[in-house]
């Protein structure tokens, strides 16, 4: 009854269930079960981690189709929240707009790329501000 682990690393070694790293000891996080190194965890903690929340290929790919520099009412809307608030959570944007995040995401953008507005890290939380 001694071959109970399959791997052969045991406390002084463990496996980050994220990316398969070697933790060094004392190094290793739990995350809802699941053992992670620093680098994973602070992943797991913080999605937005990146100052860029908003990839910026895919602003690209919008900018493409869209080429110009115009605004469609909803941006609109979006720039006079942000004017009227000096930033705004992401989620209370959608909110306050009635519209849901993977809408906003996409309006919010296209708006980055054309340079009216980014995000900005307040106390570790992510808003939406006018460039
Ligand atoms: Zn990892």
């Amino acid at each position: 009854m001694n071959r109970a682990r399959e791997k052969p690393d045991s406390k002084s070694g463990v496996t980050c269930d994220g990316c398969g790293a070697n933790i060094p000891e004392g190094e290793d996080r739990e995350h809802y079960g699941q053992v992670l190194c620093e680098d994973c965890y602070m992943d797991a903690l913080s999605p937005s981690r990146t100052c860029d929340p908003w990839a910026v290929h895919s602003a690209k790919r919008l900018g493409d189709k869209t080429g110009g520099l115009q605004t469609n009412a909803l941006q609109d809307k979006i720039l006079g929240v942000l004017a009227e608030t000096g930033g705004i959570e992401p989620r209370e944007l959608a909110q306050r707009l009635g519209i849901k995040p993977v809408e906003l995401e996409r309006e919010t953008a296209a708006l980055r790329h054309m340079e009216k507005l980014r995000g900005e890290l307040r106390e570790g939380r992510k808003y939406i501000v006018l460039w």
